[in-house]
């Protein structure tokens, strides 16, 4: 049996027998077959001494249950890494960073607390997933959307805690919550916001409540236990429609991607927004595309131009989606064209409007329903045959046309001079998003394979694209395990002095360093030393 970094095995084992007797034996996981489940399947260490295996799970099904496994934790000094349905894919999946940790599981604890379809929000547990909070607003018929990440099978509180995003109205997750509970390394119950008041009315309605705010401390963090969680929902609309508008110049991106920020910090727009062209990625079937993308320096914009213009396409692309009444949504898809009629040539087509509820058998046909808050696994049909899984490479960008051009060039350079693959001709689009407001998320797949010398050449590269991106003033929302020291090391401003304050925090929440110890590059006192670089 794997024993935790620091721990004897005497303490270990009588660890895990203080577990058992919290939790009962048959919660309490230490068999190869039982653990092997937690380790990370798209780990981009596959195979490789490195990969951080779990040496135990533990899976309370109790706030207080949490509580005395923390008090015993922080006894033994046992490192825990919690999970809530640890399916994060592409960011170490239920793995912990460092090999030896115990995996918390709060799958368990799946309570769906309250929904309110009056004011729109809803208590979860750690377990519930955006399957279970669907299925049991339907069951109900009630009145409310959720906003699902593109796997449905992750955690409602999970995925918001490490700042995921979805694609409706609400896609901004952690901006949604409202309200948690946390139990601290020493097992105190912390209730955020208006929880602090006892029979408090407006726990899921005012964020704020009374002094410094400190929800923003337990997201991405190695700080406590999220026990639940409040997270505002989006009052079912009457309507949803996506309207695409194409340009067909190449420096029309620039008044494109700025009546889109217009357009989408007014509120006119609401859903994520995505750019795209069809000159660059994708598989070419078009012999003139071919011809185009085979020219070794890449053809002029010109050419390119031209092509777009016999076939009858934008160079550029945008889908923007409308949610609301039928007539709100087509007022504001009206003042949106209006908004985008100084671009000559500029064309539109508008989408089907969906009217709610749908209808069973209209939504059957739907491939992709999450922008309708419906969760799906259809993204793991998307893109054909894979690879052993990916790892996400995720700056954020200005939301600006020239910050599109300027990182579009500095990462098809970068890729280039990185043996990935471009398309030929030296060309690449990375399709930026609106996933979060103000800004552009582009997301970049990194295939992982079973073959390890594939795995550490691509690990070189994802470190070097965090340095490119960190010369250009672009930096990560959220990151695999494995690159999170990289990651974190960039945010460097006056010596390091975020990561000083978050030290702090860390030395006053878990003296013990009991939590994700190394978690978004913050680690305890006893470990810190060799990791926090010098300015
Ligand atoms: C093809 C594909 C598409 C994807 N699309 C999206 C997408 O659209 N949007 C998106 O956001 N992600 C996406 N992901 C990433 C990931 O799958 C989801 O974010 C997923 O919801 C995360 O897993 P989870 O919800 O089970 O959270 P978990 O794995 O349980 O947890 C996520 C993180 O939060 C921490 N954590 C969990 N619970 C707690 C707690 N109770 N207290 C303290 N810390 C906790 C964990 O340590 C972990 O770091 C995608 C992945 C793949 C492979």
């Amino acid at each position: 049996m794997k024993v935790p970094p620091g721990v004897t095995p005497h303490d270990f084992s009588e660890a895990l027998n203080r577990f058992a007797d919290v939790v009962g034996k048959e919660w309490v996981l230490t068999s190869d077959e039982d653990v092997n489940p937690y380790r990370d399947s798209y780990s981009p260490f596959w195979h490789e001494d490195e990969e951080p295996v779990p040496s135990a799970a533990v899976a309370p099904s109790s706030v207080e249950q949490v509580q005395q496994v923390l008090r015993i934790a922080s006894r033994y000094k046992i490192p825990l890494w919690t999970i809530s349905t640890g399916k994060n894919l592409g960011y170490g999946g239920s793995a912990p960073l460092q090999s030896g940790n115990v995996v918390l599981d709060l799958k368990r604890m799946d309570r769906i607390i309250e929904v309110s379809d009056k004011n729109h929000y809803a208590l979860v547990e750690p377990g519930v997933s955006y399957f279970d909070l669907y299925c049991y607003i339907q069951e109900r018929k009630l009145k409310v959307w959720i906003d699902p990440a593109d796997p449905g099978w992750g955690s409602v509180l999970g995925n918001a805690c490490d700042r995921g995003g979805g694609r409706t109205p609400m896609r901004d997750h952690f901006a949604a919550v409202c309200g948690m509970e946390v139990v601290l390394a020493n097992g105190d119950i912390v209730r955020t916001g208006m929880g602090a008041l006892p029979g408090s009315k407006t726990w899921q309605q005012y964020k704020y409540g009374f002094g410094p705010s400190v929800d923003g401390i337990f997201s991405q963090s190695n700080y406590g236990v999220i026990t639940k969680m409040g997270i505002w929902l989006y009052p079912e609309p009457e309507a949803h429609m996506v309207g695409t508008v194409s340009v067909p110049k190449h420096d029309d991106l620039i008044p494109l991607v700025d009546a889109v920020a217009y357009l989408m910090n007014s509120g006119i727009v609401h859903g994520q927004t995505r750019f795209s062209t069809p000159l660059f990625g994708g598989a070419e079937e078009d012999p003139a595309l071919a011809a185009l993308r085979a020219n070794p320096g890449s053809a002029t914009t010109e050419e390119w131009e031209r092509y777009v213009a016999q076939k009858n396409l934008g160079y550029w692309s945008v889908e923007l989606s409308f949610y609301g009444p039928a007539k709100v949504v087509a007022a504001q898809w009206e003042f949106a064209r209006e908004k985008f009629s100084g671009i000559a040539g500029v064309t539109f087509q508008e989408g089907k409007t969906y009217r709610f509820p749908l209808d069973p058998k209209e939504l059957e046909q739907i491939f992709d329903p999450v922008p309708m808050g419906v969760p799906s696994l259809s993204i793991f049909g998307i893109g054909g045959p894979r690879s052993q899984g990916h790892l996400w490479f995720s700056p954020i960008i200005p939301m600006s046309g020239e910050a599109v051009f300027e990182a579009t060039k500095v990462f098809a350079d970068a890729y280039k001079d990185l043996g990935l693959p471009v398309v030929a001709g030296g060309q690449t689009f990375f399709g930026p998003a609106s996933a979060y407001p103000r800004c552009l998320l582009i997301l970049f797949g990194f295939p992982i394979e079973h073959d390890i010398e594939k795995n550490r050449k691509n690990r070189a590269t994802f470190k070097r694209l965090v340095q490119i991106a960190a010369e250009h003033g672009w930096g990560e929302y959220r990151t695999h395990t494995g690159f999170m020291q990289t990651v974190s090391n960039v945010y460097s401003y006056n010596n390091y002095a975020l990561r000083r304050c978050q030290e702090a925090l860390k030395d006053a929440l878990d003296p013990n360093g009991i939590l994700a110890p190394g978690k978004c590059g913050i680690w305890p006192k006893r470990l810190r030393q060799s990791k926090t670089p010098k300015a």
